[in-house]
């Protein structure tokens, strides 16, 4: 793993200063278009890995993509943060496409497919990617041919399966669908080793 890079706050803010710059130099409306509101196409959900930023990965513009990140990209029903999201999303910006996108190379995944009870891990951490190692136990047949890093690309996948299965379960998706309208609801995994974004072919309603 390369070496840590360390980078002030002044350094976080000048960088904001140089981009804002440089952006009003292309459009002087660069900033003004987007003030009166939000009809982005997309949900996006994903994982709050450092190394996933949808705007980066897509190259989407602001306005593009509504955005929940979170560890091992979860839609959990119990989690109100991500079902507010949902209910936002869905029934208030009126998305098109809610997708759910997970990646190789997760450390959530890795973490709740080692996990066992003498682990020293935090509480609530245990807590977050207990689902997730559930989901590995309820796969540990198709899993078991498997192994290292192909195991843990397979639970990634799974775990995109399992997310878009819950986004599917939220009152406002099945709203939207008994009224007849479109919402397409997808699960695509990114691959942090060569930079591509692959379509698991799960979509619903696309
Ligand atoms: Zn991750």
């Amino acid at each position: 793993m390369n070496d840590r890079k360390h980078l002030t706050l002044q350094q976080l803010l000048d960088s904001n200063k140089s981009w804002r710059e440089r952006l009003l130099a292309d459009d002087e409306s660069a900033f003004a278009k987007f003030a009166d509101g939000q009809q982005p196409p997309f949900f996006w959900i994903g994982c709050s890995d450092s190394r996933v930023p949808i705007s980066h990965l897509t190259g989407l513009d602001r306005g593009d993509a509504f955005v929940q990140r979170n560890i091992a990209n979860q839609v959990k029903l119990s989690d109100t943060s991500i079902q507010a999201a949902l209910a936002f999303a869905v029934e208030v910006l009126g998305v098109e496409h809610v997708v759910v996108c997970g990646h190789y190379g997760c450390g959530g995944v890795q973490l709740a497919a080692e996990l066992d009870d003498a682990q020293q891990v935090d509480h609530k951490l245990r807590q977050w990617v207990a689902s997730l190692h559930s989901l590995c136990q309820q796969h540990s047949g198709s899993l078991s041919s498997l192994e290292g890093e192909a195991k843990l690309r397979k639970l990634s996948e799974l775990n995109v399966g399992k997310q878009v299965d819950n986004v599917c379960l939220h009152p406002a998706v099945q709203a939207r669908w008994a009224r007849g309208e479109s919402l397409g609801v997808h699960g695509l995994i990114y691959d942090i080793n060569d930079g591509s974004l692959h379509n698991l072919n799960i979509s619903r309603n696309a």
